[in-house]
């Protein structure tokens, strides 16, 4: 039994992808198979690392082949155009008579439906209040329609002057050896520089233990806000020791207005009283060498006259923040460039840079003059844009080792490479800390969740393996008897390899006979290397019949397209689009390995107030259409010739998709139904004995007298009220009910929606959300505009990996263990979480609790693993381990964070706790918690300083601004604009998305596409998400995941306007472009391939939006620049920060 020896009926390892990654790429996984002997290799060394190609994922397809043969269209078809009445239409042929709902097989218990409790996933049966205590002082949102809070700068700072950089160089050299570089071990292979093209996920996370820079309180500076970690950047502050040499140095341009900032102008915040770090003089860096510009505040809410936006740059665009730091100092690389968090003042280097935690130098020690009146400087606080390009920087050259427990991953935003020694990959899971406390008591103390984002079955770049397929024949993976887990790196041999203790609960287990092995004298398995399980973090085992329900091997599975041919669908000319789409999409199925064909079979049916089947038998000449119009009991026709090959059954498939549009062409009927059709999808699986997935096209709220039967109950008056909950649950228990039965039956239910008006996604998603499927919304869809971006769609959703009928667990070593779970999924007891389906883009957070102590040294262990069925009907195990260290002190917990991983975590907690408590509560939570976890911080790991310094740990310098961005939310805070569909679907996908797309997401991609350079292939240095670093003179391109946003500035030069646009001035662009013209001219297609370049980024094809400056879409596009203050009542970046600090003092005192 070696694990070299393939799978009996799978391919092998290392083999390619289904043809998942894109039409024109059918050979993006496409070496061939790796020989078995090549499975040694994976421990050998690194090939070069190579930037990866552009095309991660999608490559948006330019046409298929028409593989079809074009089929005559029969006049005379023997389709009755939409035979409404024939009830239960017998077939033409041969077919067996009408199956009733008896005919479906029973007695089919899957193992999934043991138990089945009603604990359910996302829609709680009980409405638990948010357990976090709510904040003391709540935050009023309306508060923050003060109109002058917001800082106003209007400069654009140019670099840094050279006198920075020297002084940053010194304190580096002061530094060294206080500095924890644990950066990866470098794998001794020339890797090629990074190219500077953005990764291909889109987020950052907490800067790496690798760069942790540790620190302790500044001491001594004026009452006003700081951090630790200095902005280098920057002026010295006084007050610092290492910065009084520096005094003298005045940052030329860095003079920010005082007028209207928070200085002594900002308002009391609804009778909060103003944290005492609004009110203290000017910092002495802070001289006045521009005129302050008087400016309205931005957001204010008629758009600001053309004047009011900032000027032109006075130089790039804070290109000081974003240039490659000096090659010198590598015990530090890049460190010189960060923010260290600190903000509300300018200060020198880092004050505490140079010492460990207890023992900071005297810096308090030389207080520097009374600091006058100031402002927060916008620049002088966190930067995530300064933040992520220091993480590339610092960690984008060198692959990620996993080899060493408790490493903290580069951020998602930079482009990496992974080599597997023994954790999974962070492309699987990433957690909020890496170096979890040994105590409940510490934990709760920090109030940091403890918690991974695990994707088990994330795409991986073409360099990186994916996981080794391990077949131990029929006796199945060796695991643990005791607890279950499953063989791997961490379990410990013992009695010369005889017995193994496990890992996990201790237990010790006989090895079985043929899989032992000697020992080394280390008391290493001697075939280590050679066993994934005993060397890799991630693998699967196939599984064996043991793993299968009913104790049987699957059937592949199939896929039913499921078309809403009511009026509107017709009328809009999707019909035609989806019909004439799926005539080549059906050719790209997944397939699995080298397979020549999907194993996936096909079956189609249409709807509207009645449901209708069709026969696409191969040995028919014709298709054969059934209807079935007693919705109330829906039971499907049909058996034989429902589900087929594709390839077996193309002509007459090509015959239906072409008869379908004709045949509704004329319908009248505008009532549809809902309900029916899951149903009808779940039972043709049941009968198929197989799992699978709908695809349903739908498009409006189903009215028509039918199981599931809705009402509009859309009401706006309720939002900010304590029924504003009610809009996020379902309205009625059936599909809760309707979603179990589908995942007992592994039918997973991906839903694209194309409402006019209300359509109720609150309830139609429930079986979506609940089975693990997808949901997609284009509203008032338009066929010359939205039909890229959902065909786009439609047809990654189709051909990316997907496994069926799966069950994840995690288990845990001992003391700690999963408690609460965030995703797609449903479950039926506390432990396992069920996906009638899994695709590569869904994401399961999982939040871990103490159960006991842990110790130092043993570290914690977490083990996922995933039982689905592959899409081509192979049961699999996919196994993902991690290590973390466990520490006693809380310094460790905080350097070792990740703050993306943790804004995914509270984000999701956050959009389910909407369903139980109302938004103002779940807001007020997560500020309290967030304020405890920082104040925490402040208490237990800086060092004593004036109450009036904000002191945030380095790897948890964003969370303010970021976690503002959660509260601003269109679900948390709605603007007038949002529906309540688009609340209730933006939290259905938030809580599926991984955290490069939360990040992103939430603090949108902006960048200055005049900047690019159009020689190269790298991407303008991104800016940070604020009007006041936005140019009328120029261009700018904003992404968050679901949209790009072209926004132009009235001062646009004209030629560039005439190169990307095609119009010789401003006022000729037009703002209902969804795409950008193809212009034969460097500029044009410079931009062309940046869109293009994110496209292929993000799971979802993005909107296009043009936004003229001063145009009335800007409203919209403002939204987004999150670091101002919202339309909605969204506090800006700096008022939250303020805010923060107050909260964290009173928690303080
Ligand atoms: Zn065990």
């Amino acid at each position: 039994m070696s694990v070299n020896q393939q799978a009996h009926t799978g391919p092998p390892y290392g083999q390619p992808q289904p043809g998942y990654q894109g039409y024109q790429q059918p050979a993006y996984r496409g070496q061939p198979g790796v020989p078995q002997s090549q499975y040694g290799a994976y421990n050998g060394p690194m090939p070069g690392y190579q930037q990866p190609a552009p095309p991660q994922g999608y490559f948006p397809s330019l046409g298929f082949p028409s593989k079809g043969s074009p089929v005559s269209l029969n006049s005379d078809t023997s389709l009755p155009p939409n035979s409404i009445g024939s009830l239960r239409t017998p077939p033409a042929s041969g077919a067996p008579p009408p199956a009733s709902g008896a005919s479906v097989p029973s007695g089919h218990v899957a193992y999934s439906q043991l138990g089945h409790g009603d604990v359910q996933n996302g829609i709680p049966t009980s409405a638990a209040p948010v357990q976090r205590p709510p904040a003391s002082q709540p935050f009023l949102p309306g508060s923050a329609h003060t109109p002058v809070s917001q800082t106003s700068t209007f400069q654009q700072y140019g670099p840094p002057p050279a006198s920075v950089q020297q002084l940053i160089n010194h304190v580096a050299g002061m530094t060294v050896g206080s500095t924890t570089v644990s950066a990866p071990p470098p794998a001794g292979l020339g890797y090629g520089a990074p190219t500077s093209v953005p990764p291909a996920s889109g987020s950052f996370s907490a800067t790496g233990s690798g760069l942790y820079t540790p620190y302790t309180a500044s001491q001594g500076p004026p009452p006003s806000s700081v951090s630790e970690g200095l902005p280098l950047a920057q002026p010295p502050f006084p007050g610092q020791l290492i910065s009084t040499q520096r005094l003298p140095t005045q940052v030329p341009g860095f003079a920010p207005p005082p007028s209207t900032g928070i200085g002594p102008s900002y308002p009391p915040t609804a009778g909060v009283p103003r944290p005492p770090t609004m009110t203290g003089p000017p910092l002495p860096g802070q001289t006045l060498a521009g005129p302050p510009t008087s400016q309205p505040n931005h957001v204010s809410s008629p758009p600001p006259p053309p004047s009011t936006m900032s000027g032109p740059h006075h130089g790039p665009p804070i290109s000081g923040l974003h240039g490659p730091p000096p090659p010198t100092h590598p015990p530090q690389p890049g460190y010189q460039m960060q923010q260290n968090g600190s903000f509300g003042q300018v200060r020198g280097p880092q004050p505490n840079y140079g010492g460990a935690y207890p023992g900071a130098p005297n810096y308090g020690s030389q207080p520097g003059p009374p600091p006058p009146p100031k402002r927060l400087d916008p620049d002088s606080i966190p930067s995530p844009i300064q933040v992520i390009e220091d993480d590339r920087t610092n960690r984008g050259s060198e692959p990620f080792v996993t080899g060493v427990r408790g490493q903290v991953p580069p951020l998602v935003t930079t482009n990496f490479l992974v080599k597997d020694q023994g954790n999974a990959s962070p492309r699987y899971i990433r957690c909020t800390s890496y170096n979890i406390p040994c105590t409940s008591d510490m934990a709760k103390q920090s109030q940091v969740p403890l918690a991974a984002v695990i994707k088990p079955l994330a795409t991986l770049p073409p360099e990186e393996n994916l996981p080794y397929l391990v077949d131990h024949g029929e006796s199945g993976p060796v695991r643990c008897n005791r607890c279950k887990a499953y063989m791997c790196p961490f379990m410990q041999f013992i009695e010369g390899g005889r017995r193994f203790q496990c890992c996990f609960c201790s237990c010790v287990t006989e090895v079985p006979p043929h899989y032992f092995q000697h020992l080394d004298h280390t008391g290493k398995r001697v075939d280590f290397y050679d066993r994934p399980e005993l060397s890799l973090g991630s693998y699967e085992f196939l599984a064996t019949v043991d793993y299968c329900k009913n104790n049987k091997f699957p059937s592949p599975p199939a896929f039913i397209f499921m078309i809403d041919v009511s009026y509107n669908a017709v009328k809009s000319g999707l019909v035609r689009l989806i019909c004439e789409e799926l005539k080549s999409l059906l050719d790209y199925l997944p397939r699995e390995g080298n397979m020549e064909e999907s194993a996936i079979r096909v079956g189609f049916v249409t709807y509207n107030k009645v449901l209708h089947f069709y026969n696409v038998k191969s040995s028919l000449a014709q298709p054969q259409m059934m209807v079935v119009s007693d919705v109330a009991d829906m039971f499907v026709p049909l058996l034989d010739g429902f589900l087929v090959n594709v390839n077996e059954s193309r002509t007459v498939i090509v015959s239906l998709l072409d008869q379908i549009p004709e045949m509704f062409a004329d319908t009248r009927e505008t009532e549809t139904v809902f309900a029916p059709v899951i149903q009808a999808g779940l039972e043709a699986l049941k009968a198929a004995e197989c799992a699978g997935k709908l695809f349903i096209f739908h498009t409006s709220l189903p009215i028509a007298e039918a199981p599931g039967k809705l009402k509009n109950r859309d009401d706006r008056k309720l939002v900010n009220t304590d029924k504003e909950k009610t809009l996020f649950q379902p309205q009625t228990s059936f599909y809760n009910n309707l979603a179990k039965d589908c995942v007992a039956q592994g039918c997973c239910v991906d839903l694209f929606l194309f409402p006019n008006q209300y359509l109720d996604v609150a309830t139609l998603g429930v079986v979506t959300y609940q089975t693990g499927g997808s949901i997609y919304k284009y509203a008032y869809f338009q066929l010359e505009t939205d039909q890229d971006r959902f065909l786009n769609d439609l047809r990654r959703d189709v051909q990316k990996e997907v496994g069926f009928d799966a069950v994840m667990r995690v288990r845990t070593s001992t003391g700690i263990r999963a408690t609460d779970f965030f995703g797609a999924f449903y479950m039926s007891n506390t432990t396992d979480v069920e996906m009638a389906g899994l695709d590569c883009d869904k994401t399961i957070t999982v939040e871990f609790k103490h159960d006991d102590k842990l110790s130092e040294d043993s570290g914690a262990l977490l083990q996922c693993a995933l039982l689905y069925t592959s899409c081509a009907g192979q049961r699999r195990l996919r196994i993902h381990n991690l290590s973390l260290n466990c520490c006693t002190q809380l310094a460790d917990l905080y350097r070792n964070c990740e703050t993306d991983t943790l804004i995914n975590y509270l984000a999701k907690y956050a959009y389910r706790g909407v369903l139980s408590s109302p938004v103002k509560a779940v807001r007020d939570a997560l500020i309290s918690q967030c304020a405890q976890i920082l104040a925490c911080y402040r208490k237990n790991c800086a060092s004593p300083s004036s109450a009036g310094q904000l002191i945030l740990p380095e790897c948890m310098k964003l969370l303010p601004v970021y976690l503002n961005c959660v509260l601003k939310s269109d679900v948390l805070q709605p603007g007038p604009e949002v529906t309540t569909d688009d609340r209730a679907y933006i939290r259905q996908l938030v809580t599926s998305m991984d955290v490069a797309e939360t990040n992103v997401f939430f603090y949108p991609r902006l960048l200055p596409l005049t900047k690019a350079d159009v020689d190269s292939d790298s991407l303008p240095a991104a800016i940070r998400n604020s009007e006041e670093r936005l140019s009328k003179g120029d261009i700018y391109l904003l992404e968050n995941g679901l949209n790009i946003f072209v926004w132009v500035g009235v001062n646009v030069q004209q030629g560039l306007l005439q190169n990307l646009f095609g119009v010789s001035s401003f006022s000729h662009i037009s703002n209902t472009l969804t795409t950008l013209p193809v212009l034969e001219n460097p500029f044009s297609k410079k931009v062309r391939s940046i869109v293009d370049m994110l496209q292929m980024q993000r799971s979802r094809y993005m909107k296009l939006i043009i936004v003229k400056q001063e145009d009335k879409l800007e409203m919209l596009f403002r939204h987004f620049l999150v670091e101002d203050k919202s339309l909605s009542g969204g506090a800006s970046y700096v008022d939250f920060l303020c805010h923060m600090h107050k909260e964290i003092r009173q928690l303080l005192s």
